[in-house]
């Protein structure tokens, strides 16, 4: 990688960054007092910047750096971990395998992470929950491992459904009780395990306006007296929540927070 150090910070040389640029700079970073310009060949630049230095330096591998800090996740009885860390779920745990990729949900998110959590509280044995806006997968696949008897996720995403698959394959979910369906709440969901639609358990990791526009249609899609477990919460935006819960009759609403997220249970 042919790095380009020019003495300054982006405000001190900011009429010469444009000459960066104009000389094939592919990108340019500030760090520790020095404008980091990366160059694919080293060009002649022109007398205002010339007081730099060209530096070959390793090549970074972002992702193979992301990957080796990955760190298990705890969440409840579940342990969440990628691939190459199965050997770190804690005797007792029920492990489940998510492989980071182009879907959200690895179990790092603290939204996931209390989402999973929440689950692990509830009995799920032969429950039918439905995870909308699947994403990896992983709430849908942490209910089946936790007994459920059929976990549906639903995702507008189209790319999320064969990841979400192959999650549920790599964890050894047995066949049938998991299923994964490009869509939403409104679309007709597959009636051969659930004909009517109305599941045990809805759990959705979506964001505050989306729940607020769609508590009415949860309402629908679970039995009198279910757990509903809503993520994916900024906590400035609780209130739409909760607001939303009470218009629909849910009751014994309750709130838990990591940081700036928020998850909110209720029941039907
Ligand atoms: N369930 C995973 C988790 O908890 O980590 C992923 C949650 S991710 C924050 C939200 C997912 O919802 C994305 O995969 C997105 O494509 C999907 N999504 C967004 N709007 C949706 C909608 N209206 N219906 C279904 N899925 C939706």
């Amino acid at each position: 990688m042919l790095v380009y150090h020019l003495p300054g910070t982006f405000e001190t040389r900011e009429a010469h960054l444009d000459l960066l640029w104009e000389a094939g700079a592919t990108g340019l970073e500030e760090r520790a007092g020095l404008i980091r310009a990366y160059f694919d060949e080293e060009t002649e630049l022109p007398e205002a910047i010339r007081d730099g230095e060209w530096r070959q330096e390793a090549d970074q591998d972002w992702l193979a750096e992301f990957k080796a800090n990955l760190r298990p996740v705890q969440a409840g009885r579940v342990t969440i971990v990628p691939p190459w860390l199965r050997a770190e779920i804690p005797a007792g745990q029920v492990g489940l395998v998510i492989e980071p990729g182009m879907a959200f949900g690895t179990g790092h998110h603290a939204t996931t992470r209390m989402a999973v959590e929440a689950l692990s509280d509830l009995n799920l044995d032969g429950q039918t929950i439905l995870d909308v806006g699947t994403g990896s997968g992983v709430l849908a696949i942490a209910g089946a491992l936790l007994g459920a008897g059929y976990a549906l996720g639903v995702d507008i995403d189209p790319i999320t459904i064969p990841i979400a698959e192959e999650n549920a394959r790599d964890n050894a979910v047995p066949e049938g009780r998991t299923a994964f369906m490009v869509g939403t709440l409104g679309d007709d969901l597959p009636g051969d395990v659930v004909a009517d639609g109305v599941f045990d358990v809805l759990v959705a990791n979506l964001y505050a306006e989306l729940h607020d526009l769609l508590v009415g249609v949860y309402v629908g899609h679970l039995r009198p007296g279910g757990p509903l477990i809503l993520t994916g919460i900024l906590t400035g935006k609780l209130p739409l929540v909760q607001d939303a819960l009470d218009r629909e009759g849910f009751t014994d609403v309750q709130v838990s927070t990591d940081g700036e997220w928020a998850l909110v249970t209720a029941r039907a």
